[in-house]
């Protein structure tokens, strides 16, 4: 079993982690005395963690996301938002981090003025100052941003051609989250066609809490690279009772074409889209060898980190440093930074790190 020092110490990677799900409680509440803002639960940062911890775990994505009123509801000024970032930068950098693409929508924190532009710019400055904190502190990260557009609002358009004008400045790709029933991937194509057309990157929420057309748009009408969980894919996959196991076409091509999944154990598990960590088809996932990565979601509301999630998936199914190392580099692979960035982070920092903590593995075992 690996020990939490170790898996923190490992380097890792992150594709999917949202900027308003990772607030350190107690800047919410430093905020919200800042900022005027009222609607909190309790000013204790303790009790306002357990308080939204508590309204994430209802096995549903649609009351999953109400949480995020206090922290969006924080985040509408500039010098909050640069906080938050610069926190976020910290704190994965802190806990082995070493390439994260955090998203945010901007459209969210627009309700006292602010632009799209201003929010992605003070979001990057923030990516900047953090990871410069943290780089002063001996933890090197790479922090890039992918901007969203939330599917119930209408300014998908607006929001790809935002992310686009940054693609210099940090942002990396344009993602699509927020309700799936409902909402699915085709009602934003002109907004998926933009940035294709520029030749940008996307990611979708798809196949979370909505099952294979879900998949099948993001994929065959929006063009998505990535996706964002992905996990419904299994319902294309039929196990038989004798173990073998027999795929569906649109499962197929998703192995076939490498095409990345952004899986979020714990978060699945609080949005009912699996019953635990144990039972979760990212086991079946890995063993059937897709491209699947780990990740957090939403660090406050699940209650997680990168490392912890690892250290679920281990306890779980003892995937040990090997598969931690596979699954990481996996996720460089699917990154959308440029092809030589990743590579340096691979060859330069994730496998000798790994090769450094096996060394050290082996010597206690000695
Ligand atoms: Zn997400």
């Amino acid at each position: 079993m690996l020990t939490p020092d170790r898996i923190r110490e490992a380097p890792k990677a992150l594709l999917h982690d949202h900027l308003d799900g990772g607030l350190r409680p107690s800047t919410i509440v430093d905020l919200a005395g800042e900022y005027g803002y009222d609607g909190l639960p309790t000013r204790d940062p303790d009790d306002l963690s357990a308080w939204i911890r508590r309204g994430a775990d209802r096995k549903s994505l649609e009351l999953y996301l109400e949480t995020f009123a206090h922290t969006v509801g924080v985040m509408q000024e500039r010098d909050a938002i640069v906080r938050v970032a610069a926190e976020c930068a910290e704190d994965l950098a802190a806990d082995g981090v070493v390439y994260a693409e955090v998203r945010y929508a901007p459209e969210l924190s627009t309700e006292r003025g602010l632009t799209l532009d201003e929010v992605v710019d003070a979001n990057l400055e923030g990516f900047k100052l953090g990871a410069a904190r943290a780089a002063e502190s001996g933890r090197a990260i790479v922090m890039t941003m992918l901007v969203t557009a939330m599917r119930q609002a209408a300014r998908s358009v607006e929001v790809a051609e935002c992310a686009v004008r940054w693609r210099d400045a940090g942002v990396v790709g344009f993602d699509v989250a927020g309700p799936e029933k409902g909402y699915p991937p085709t009602r934003y194509l002109d907004a998926f066609e933009y940035i294709r057309r520029e030749n940008f990157h996307i990611t979708i929420h798809a196949g979370e809490s909505f099952g294979l057309p879900s998949i099948w748009e993001a994929l065959q009408f929006a063009g998505a690279e990535r996706l964002g969980h992905g996990v419904r894919i299994v319902d294309d996959i039929t196990t038989r009772s004798d173990g073998s196991v027999e795929l569906g076409r649109l499962a197929a091509f998703v192995r076939d074409r490498r095409i990345p999944l952004e899986m979020c154990p714990t978060s699945n598990v609080h949005t009912g889209a699996a019953a635990s960590v144990r039972e979760h088809p990212i086991d079946l996932l890995r063993r059937l060898r897709y491209r699947v990565t780990v990740n957090t979601d939403n660090r406050l509301m699940s209650g997680v980190t990168l490392s912890s999630e690892f250290e679920a998936l281990d306890e779980a199914f003892g995937i040990g440093l090997g598969e931690m190392e596979w699954l990481t580099i996996n996720a460089l692979k699917s990154a959308f930074a440029p092809f030589d960035e990743r590579l340096r982070l691979i060859n330069e920092v994730v496998k000798p790190g790994y090769a450094h903590l096996r060394a050290e593995q082996s010597r206690v075992a000695g």
